[in-house]
């Protein structure tokens, strides 16, 4: 099996499950109008994302790591009318493509996206006393992972569920010799989740349409 049969499986599994969707469709020809590269989570995943949000009763949720707002829109849909979703993002390009999408999506009112680097806005939020988050999606530069991680716990409660896309990286992130600086970043975030107490975790292996990686999910007990 190779990424042909990967691709034509996840074509079956959207075909199959995932009705047309007009707003996303949209969002994804907005955000290549606009340059942004396409490392946004492929459907079935930002559905799995929703059903998380879902199965969670999010209430609010914390993106890192924006692009376009294509897993923002997928998370933003899971939340009730009054709940909340910060999205954080580094390029103020991205972020205005985002809330162009999101506000067709129909989501403006339960959405913000905050521009900055992710480690700044998370500390100033720490530091401001920023009410904890149901759910905590990691996507953003990887490097940066164990500090997400950390941001992530501070902003949590027992029952927090946080997810972190692309842990695997074709296999790379299990080589303890590379010294690739995401390969780092994911090796010491994997390492932090496994010694925090507060954390039960796993990590879960994906192919499909975007290729060989994975993701970690973790619960805040
Ligand atoms: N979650 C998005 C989705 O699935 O639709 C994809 C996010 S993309 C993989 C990573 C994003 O993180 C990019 O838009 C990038 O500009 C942003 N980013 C990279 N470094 C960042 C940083 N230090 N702070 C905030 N955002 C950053």
């Amino acid at each position: 099996m190779s990424q042909p049969a990967w691709s034509r499986v996840d074509a079956w599994i959207e075909q199959t499950l995932l009705p047309p969707d007009e707003a996303l469709a949209a969002t994804l020809e907005a955000s290549e109008a606009a340059g942004l590269r396409a490392i946004n989570v492929a459907p079935n995943q930002g559905k799995l994302l929703m059903l998380l949000a879902l199965m969670r009763g999010a209430r609010r949720i914390l993106e890192i790591g924006t692009l376009g707002g294509y897993s923002t829109i997928w998370l933003a849909r899971a939340l009730p009318a009054e709940g909340r979703l910060v999205t954080l993002e580094f390029d103020p390009h991205h972020a205005e493509v985002a809330r162009a999408n999101i506000a067709r999506a129909g989501l403006a009112d339960r959405v913000e996206v905050r521009v900055g680097p992710a480690r700044a806005t998370l500390a100033a939020m720490i530091a401001a006393g920023e009410a904890p988050f149901d759910l905590v999606f990691i996507d953003a530069d990887k490097p940066n992972n164990p500090h997400y991680l950390d941001a992530a716990l501070a902003l949590s409660h027992p029952g927090t569920v946080i997810v972190a896309d692309n842990v695997v990286r074709e296999g790379r992130a299990a080589d303890p010799a590379s010294t690739d600086e995401s390969v780092l970043g994911i090796r010491r975030f994997m390492e932090k989740v496994a010694a925090e107490p507060r954390l039960v975790a796993t990590a879960i292996q994906t192919v499909g349409s975007k290729g060989y990686d994975g993701f970690a999910l973790a619960l805040v007990v």
